[in-house]
């Protein structure tokens, strides 16, 4: 029993790694990173609820669309809300 909650957790420890690499990976301006325009924001819900540090953008100028993190005023705000 102790060698599956080690390899449990060796695996938890590798998702929670390679998680945090990717976030971290994510672009954290507003703007664009193909052309360095103003990025529009794309309200999803369900990403909202599950994700809330990082939001969908989408640049109107060339039509480059991916996820970006969060700044950090707006995630503290609406911890602060609810
Ligand atoms: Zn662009």
């Amino acid at each position: 029993m102790l060698v599956v909650v080690v390899l449990f957790a060796t695996v938890l420890l590798r998702a929670v790694i390679v998680l945090t690499f990717v976030y971290l990976m994510l672009p954290k301006k507003r703007v664009c990173p193909l052309c360095g325009a103003r990025l529009t924001p794309i309200r999803h819900s369900v990403l909202r609820l599950l994700l809330p540090m990082v939001e969908h953008r989408w640049c109107m100028r060339c039509g480059w669309s991916g996820l970006v993190r969060q700044t950090q005023s707006r995630v503290m705000r609406r911890a602060a809300r609810s």
